[in-house]
């Protein structure tokens, strides 16, 4: 065991979806870093799947120069730096999970799996985490400006995806709150019900839970996903967490985890994990101890 724990970074965007660096300078900078391992997360593609124009999402025309350019730099890093090839899924009711087969025929090492859209019926997709106006409107068209029932059709969603499967990271389990942080739209303890049955739902499962620091990174909100209160139960529900940062450009590839173990310590986590590759079906998890920092 090493003195110091590792670390990598295995959320990222680069230029390929909605990132600003290319591959090659995202895993030199992981390497500088002295990071363990670097995953490249790109969106999935959707617009064919769902008929909807996406800015940040990966082209479909896209995705095999993509995984060739992963696979790449995997072999070019050899015995220096990890590199795993990896999708960002999204879980949109009824139109897309991550266990999709054109995204399992991919063979990729991993997947996080994420809610980004709320689709309410009779109405298109829109995102809970993209600009103020787009979820206002979402939130009035959607829900009739009901947003308790927006906030738990957001975590239904996140049940239908764990019970859906086919992803190894839970991605940004609270992002619901980027847009509605400190605004008071729905009682705290239904949250904190609802934050339970996720982790309930989570437990015994073979994925982790990440800590992820991109909010923050991207000055979007002061707070990390998933907040205290929420890893209070997922560390009760003994779920292994990630540290992750969301990158979407090179500098952001560590960015903050020190506030993440801060926040980790504080819910009484004692360990975070890192990726190890896969087995035939299983992903290979090893756990770092974390209070030796
Ligand atoms: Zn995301
Ligand atoms: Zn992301």
């Amino acid at each position: 065991m090493n003195e110091k724990p590792l670390f990598s970074s295995m959320h990222t965007h680069t230029v390929f979806c909605d990132g600003e660096d290319d591959i090659e300078t995202m895993c030199r900078t992981a390497y500088e870093k002295n990071l363990y391992a670097i995953g490249f997360s790109a969106h999935a593609p959707i617009e064919k799947q769902l008929g909807i124009k996406s800015e940040w999402n990966l082209k479909d025309e896209k995705a095999d120069e993509y995984i060739a350019e992963v696979l790449s730099a995997k072999k070019r890093w050899h015995g220096k730096l990890k590199v795993f090839l990896g999708y960002e899924a999204d879980y949109i009711k009824g139109k897309r999970t991550p266990a999709d087969s054109d995204i399992i025929s991919k063979n990729l090492d991993y997947v996080i799996g994420s809610v980004h859209f709320l689709c309410p019926e009779g109405t298109e997709p829109f995102t809970v985490d993209g600009g103020k106006e787009e979820f206002e409107k979402g939130l009035n068209e959607g829900y009739g400006g009901d947003a308790l029932k927006l906030m738990n059709s957001y975590y239904d969603a996140v049940l239908e995806m764990i019970s859906t499967g086919g992803f190894d990271i839970l991605g940004h389990a609270d992002i619901i709150k980027k847009n509605t942080y400190n605004r008071n739209l729905w009682p705290k303890e239904k949250e904190i019900a609802r934050q339970r049955e996720v982790a309930a739902a989570a437990a015994g499962k073979n994925f982790a839970i990440e800590v992820n620091t991109g909010g923050i990174n991207r000055k979007k909100i002061n707070d990390i996903y998933p907040s205290l209160t929420f890893l209070k139960i997922i560390q009760k529900y003994i779920i292994p967490v990630i540290i992750t940062s969301d990158a979407h450009c090179a500098r952001h590839i560590n960015e903050n985890y020190d506030i993440a173990i801060k926040i980790i310590k504080s819910a009484n986590i004692i360990e975070h994990y890192l990726f190890n590759g896969r087995t035939d079906k299983e992903p290979l998890w090893i756990s770092e101890k974390i209070n030796k920092i």
